[in-house]
């Protein structure tokens, strides 16, 4: 029997640029299986069905969450998205490690379900400039403070639940950091 696969999670607050550097990992490393979300979102241009997502409506998609059929489940932005359970399972089983690409609220029900999986935040390329900013928030008065950087401030807590956080500033750079988490993980020891 082959060893089980690893889960791998990457994960993080939207326009960290997740998805392309998912994609520039996947070419790296081919051994590596992602995993096909459902959708209700209609495709974009160039989404091809079963490859991007699986595309769905509202309806089968609630029957699915009614029948178990996902490891995670989440509405972003007035859409639905989530993991099939039995993909995932299957390649794990077979020694294959396995990604998903997914946001923060999922990642959050993958920790409780499945807590030896491995979750790399993705940290948005100004996110430096926005800590440094918050960090000084000291010297600077409160009303300075937009918005955005309050909510960057909440994303950013969901980075202390995580193994591993990549700032997505230089592409190559930060897919590079993802393999060697990947290679490393691979090396560890396991104490029972
Ligand atoms: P998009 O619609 O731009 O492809 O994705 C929107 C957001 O949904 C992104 O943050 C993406 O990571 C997240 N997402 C994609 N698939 C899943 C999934 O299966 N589960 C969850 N929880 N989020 C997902």
């Amino acid at each position: 029997m082959s060893k089980r696969g690893m889960l791998i999670v990457l994960s993080g607050p939207s326009g960290a640029g997740k998805g392309t550097l998912c994609s520039q990992l996947l070419k790296r490393r081919p051994e590596l299986v992602l995993s096909v979300s459902v959708t209700t979102r209609p495709p974009r241009p160039g989404e091809v069905n079963g490859v991007s997502y699986y595309f769905t409506d509202e309806e089968n998609f609630k029957k699915m969450v009614e029948k178990g059929e996902f490891l995670e489940w989440a509405k972003v932005y007035n859409n639905y998205y989530g993991t099939p359970k039995k993909f995932v399972e299957e390649h794990l089983k077979q020694g294959k490690d396995v990604i998903l690409e997914i946001d923060i609220q999922g990642a959050r029900q993958v920790k409780e379900n499945c807590p030896d999986a491995i979750f790399i935040f993705i940290l948005p390329p100004d996110i430096e400039e926005l800590k440094n900013r918050i960090i000084k928030r000291g010297s600077e008065s409160k009303e300075s403070f937009d918005l955005r950087v309050k909510s960057a401030e909440e994303e950013l807590k969901a980075m202390y639940d995580y193994d591993y956080a990549v700032v997505n500033d230089v592409l190559e750079e930060a897919v590079k950091k993802l393999e060697s988490i990947i290679v490393a993980e691979r090396c560890k020891v396991v104490r029972n």
